[in-house]
């Protein structure tokens, strides 16, 4: 008995004889019953928190929130809005001030470029929309940041934006409410972005010497030099759950330090345990607690002034 002979490459399956027919065919794209069904682009999306695959539309219904597992997506500071204030009841505050460049700043982009370009794609012109609304019953001046902008960093617009805010609740007896998600100071603005933390919390004692209650919420991420200054100057700071908040980032501690950083640290829920917040709130019950709260802190203001 011969052992059959393996064909070479050369004569074999490198080059097939004619009238052969190829091993493998190829199916023909874009037909035939088996191809697989195509998800089509921003319908779905897929929870980090549980995996669960979430429907866009219900997600945006449920302020973006995975309805499974609780997680908070990121939303923008229109949506926040829309979602906190009385229909049409909102007044936006210097809507149209942008930054400029004053330190000729160039970078991996020049600054002015950098500013359209995140212009365009948030339709904001900074990172923070400043303005007078209602909450439920209560006439509150709202600021909200947006971390789509720049990474919600706080330069001169931020600031001047912010500070005007407190100055007009300053003035007419406002409620103050800020809700913060920042990645801190503007590089492009070097010192600049620096004087906004001493600007915005000079404003606020003033607020507070009017015996004018001022809320802060604290939502994902919210750290270093807004940290530092208006972010936790509220009378109440909440925070959102499972929100990263902190002023240097764990690194940069745990080196500084040399020591092991405990779990959980910079959590929300770390803070609320070690007392720097008072209370987690989730976004979807948000306006409910603040209108409670502000009732609760405009109360006591009356109070107070009928006793002096
Ligand atoms: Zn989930």
């Amino acid at each position: 008995m011969s052992i059959p002979k393996f064909p070479r490459k050369a004569e074999g399956l490198g080059a097939p004889l004619p009238g052969d027919t190829p091993f493998v065919r190829k199916p023909k794209l874009g037909t035939g019953k088996g191809r697989k069904r195509e998800i089509p682009e921003g319908l779905w999306t897929k929870c980090p928190g549980c995996s669960t695959m979430l429907y866009d539309k219900e997600l945006d219904e449920q302020l973006k929130v995975c309805r499974h597992c609780g997680h908070h997506f990121p939303i923008t500071a229109r949506e926040r809005i829309n979602a906190l204030v009385e229909t049409c009841s909102f007044e936006e505050m210097d809507a149209g001030m942008t930054s400029v460049d004053a330190l000729q700043f160039t970078g991996v982009s020049p600054y002015p470029e950098k500013l359209a370009a995140y212009q365009k794609s948030t339709g904001l012109k900074d990172a923070v929309l400043t303005g007078i609304g209602r909450l439920g019953p209560v006439r509150v001046a709202l600021g909200v940041m947006d971390f789509g902008f720049l990474g919600g960093s706080m330069g001169a617009v931020v600031g001047e934006k912010l500070t005007r805010l407190i100055e007009a609740a300053t003035e007419r007896g406002l409620l103050l409410v800020i809700i913060s998600t920042s990645g801190g100071a503007r590089m492009y603005e070097g010192m600049f972005s620096l004087m906004q933390m001493a600007k915005t919390s000079a404003a606020l004692a003033y607020h507070a010497r009017e015996r004018l209650p001022y809320i802060s919420v604290l939502t994902h991420p919210t750290t270093a030099g807004v940290m530092a200054s208006y972010a936790t100057l509220g009378d109440l700071i909440l925070a959102e759950p499972r929100a990263m908040i902190g002023f240097a980032g764990p690194r940069v501690i745990k080196d500084t330090t040399q020591a092991e950083l405990p779990p959980g640290f910079q959590t929300a829920e770390f803070l609320q345990e070690r007392g720097l917040i008072d209370a987690i709130v989730p976004r979807r019950q948000l306006k409910e607690r603040l209108i409670q709260y502000a009732g609760f802190l405009l109360a006591g203001r009356t109070r107070l002034r009928a006793a002096r």
